[in-house]
């Protein structure tokens, strides 16, 4: 196991050797989607850069137990204390239980995960199971005395807690500053301080997801589950805690707040936190009304692109940023992506022609220990691929005759570029594997549209009767036309 990794920790501001608390078992916790409506690609990129974290910690020896929740309840519109809860909102909206909608887009959400390569986690709790975890988890921050009780709901006392701990240890602000420039997150005639938030909210009348507590009727707040969840799979003290850095300022600071004021140890050792997706320089939001879906991506359905790019090239476009960076979408950079992804690719499927001169006149040792450091200095994958672009350049020169290489070395290559292409960043040969799947199913929906644009509905419902009976079912939107598997 290679012990040189360093990683940027969040809560002390500086790049840090990372040791695990309890080697080789690795504990990490990643907040995970809330499940009403489809996860758009920025939250998509924080779960390929959490994948990348998990794949080189395996890769490196760790058993990492990797835990990600669903947030199906209790995650309230406009992160407040007083709106709606998100599933509830939406379920109404729709006719159906909440349940119904938790559960369609958890469906979905695994499906993009699949589609990108992204590994499933070792645990995936939601939140909803775990509402007894987090009653018991109210009960201990009331005795302690870091919370109190208004008329069947329970809110966090920041002002009492941060007498004798820093609230603002992980965003690195100070009570003060908090207090002048911080909103509100409502419940405000019932809380003592402005900072106060809610660890258990009494249900209004037209609430439908909600639990008896021995409080009131209620919901528990959106911040509780992930110390309670975290807690409860991985102990009072892990490793990695990790999530986008939007996260920061509220939702794991209070995290930190609750499991310091409960069992007095923050949850994590090192906490790490993913920059955002941008579009055109401004975060990638449902808010902000300019987020797109992965599949629009895929099939190119989006008035904001100029065509369809495939799951890997995604993948790839993802991984040439930095995970501290922010990443900025464009058409260029994507059509750059597809370049660079399949120049790699086409050099990777030439591997195994290559032949084994008796000399070498190079030496893979140094390249595969670059790639090793790059990844060694806080999984920086754009780094890495630029290492993986020299091996690619010298497989394409040992192809032409133009560079000879011993067995030994060609081994090494293979191993190279096996490891780091295949294992670390996840990425697959689509052609090879027959993953094309995405863009032939594209050009078909294509087909159907231009049938359909042109009035011929016998062709456009061939196309689509044809799809579904092979296991694919279309879904016509607003912005396009999007395929899922039955
Ligand atoms: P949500 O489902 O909105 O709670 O978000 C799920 C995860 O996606 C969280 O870790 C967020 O920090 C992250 N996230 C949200 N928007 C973006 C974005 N534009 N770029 C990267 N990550 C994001
Ligand atoms: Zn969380």
């Amino acid at each position: 196991m290679k012990q040189d990794l360093f990683v940027y920790n969040t809560l002390t501001r500086k790049k840090e050797e990372f040791k695990a608390i309890n080697a080789p078992h690795v504990g990490m916790y990643v907040c995970g989607p809330t499940v009403y409506s489809d996860a758009h690609l920025g939250n998509c990129r924080t779960y390929i850069s959490f994948d990348i974290i998990f794949r080189y910690l395996t890769h490196l020896g760790y058993k990492v137990r990797y835990v990600r929740n669903i947030t199906d309840a209790g995650h309230l519109e406009g992160d407040t204390d007083e709106g709606e809860d998100k599933i509830s909102k939406k379920a109404k909206l729709a006719k159906l239980e909440p349940m119904e909608i938790a559960q369609k887009y958890t469906v979905g959400f695994h499906d993009v995960m699949q589609v990108l390569n992204i590994l499933p986690p070792s645990i995936e709790p939601l939140a909803t199971g775990h509402v007894i975890e987090q009653i018991e988890l109210v009960k201990t921050i009331l005795e302690k005395g870091y919370a109190y009780e208004v008329d069947g709901s329970v809110y966090f006392d920041v002002e009492k807690y941060n007498s004798s701990n820093d609230y603002g240890v992980l965003s690195g602000r100070n009570l003060d500053d908090l207090l002048t420039n911080t909103r509100s997150l409502g419940g405000q005639q019932e809380k003592r301080g402005k900072l106060d938030f809610a660890l258990w909210i009494k249900a209004k009348p037209e609430v439908l997801m909600k639990w008896p507590s021995p409080w009131s009727i209620g919901l528990p707040g959106w911040h509780l589950e992930c110390s309670a969840m975290s807690e409860k799979y991985l102990g009072e003290h892990f490793d990695i805690h990790g999530g986008g850095i939007d996260l920061i300022p509220t939702h794991h600071t209070n995290e930190i707040a609750q499991n310091m004021a409960a069992c007095g140890k923050t949850p994590a050792n090192y906490w790490v936190h993913t920059n955002m997706l941008t579009v055109n320089g401004q975060k990638m939001s449902k808010s902000l009304g300019n987020s797109f879906l992965p599949y629009e991506l895929f099939s190119g359905e989006n008035s904001i692109l100029n065509k369809g790019y495939s799951p890997m090239t995604v993948r790839f476009f993802m991984l040439q940023a930095h995970y501290r960076s922010t990443l900025d979408f464009s058409n260029d950079a994507m059509e750059a992506s597809e370049k660079g992804f399949k120049r790699l690719m086409n050099s990777f499927a030439l591997l195994k022609d290559l032949k084994a001169s008796s000399n070498t006149e190079v030496e893979i040792k140094s390249l595969f220990d670059r790639c090793y450091e790059a990844m060694n200095d806080d999984f920086n994958s754009p780094v890495l691929i630029a290492e993986l672009f020299e091996a690619s350049r010298i497989i394409n020169s040992v192809y032409d005759s133009k560079l000879k290489i011993d067995a030994e070395n060609l081994e090494l290559l293979k191993q190279l570029m096996n490891v780091f292409v295949l294992e670390v960043l996840g990425l697959k040969d689509e052609q090879a594997a027959g993953d094309d799947l995405p863009q032939v199913l594209n050009f078909i929906v294509n087909l159907r549209n231009e049938a359909k644009s042109s009035q011929d509905y016998a062709t456009s419902d061939k196309i689509r009767n044809g799809l579904q009976q092979v296991g694919f079912q279309l879904k016509d939107t607003k912005e396009g036309t999007n395929w899922s598997k039955i």
